[in-house]
């Protein structure tokens, strides 16, 4: 077991795109990842998120309700976006303490491989469609802070400041 240092925003790795996972094994990347985002009490985390930039992601939505449903996400691509959107706050183990409004789709289509290698395609709704498109966006340089208007963005910066 391995657990990773998680990168405080505003590490600039955090605002950096990442390069596809292609053919790699990353399966032990994949395990630490797990045990970091179990340690840090997460539901999300992107491999930018431990300094490795990579097109890859580990989710469980479930564990802290007693089901784990731990999923791994390399090379993800959202191929519908729902037009119904929802503001909910979001947390990010890169931004602690911080809850952010975001306006996201409330459903995507997602298309992505697994650690093993093979193509997956689903569609997500509610809790598991916002973490995707919050990790996704990891993946893209992006993190909450860059999707409210500056007003905003300056309160929360403050509020960050103080914490
Ligand atoms: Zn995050």
């Amino acid at each position: 077991m391995s657990v990773l240092p998680i990168l405080r925003w505003p590490d600039e790795r955090l605002a950096t795109s990442c390069d596809p996972v292609g053919e790699d094994d990353l399966r032990g990347l994949v395990r630490d990842m797990f045990d970091t985002l179990y340690a840090a009490n997460g539901r999300g985390l992107a491999a930018p998120q431990v300094g490795v930039m990579r097109r890859l992601f580990v989710m469980d939505c479930g564990w802290k309700d007693g089901e784990a449903t731990p999923e791994v996400f390399a090379d993800p691509v959202i191929t519908v976006r729902e037009k119904k959107l929802s503001v909910m706050d979001e947390g990010c183990l890169s931004i602690p303490g911080l809850s952010v409004p975001v306006e996201r789709p409330v459903a995507v289509t997602l298309a992505w491989r697994d650690e093993m290698g093979d193509m997956h395609m689903r569609d997500f709704d509610g809790f598991e469609a916002r973490c995707i498109q919050h990790e996704i966006d990891h993946l893209d340089g992006i993190v909450t802070l860059d999707r409210v208007d500056a007003e905003m963005r300056a309160e929360l910066l403050a509020e960050y400041a103080r914490a």
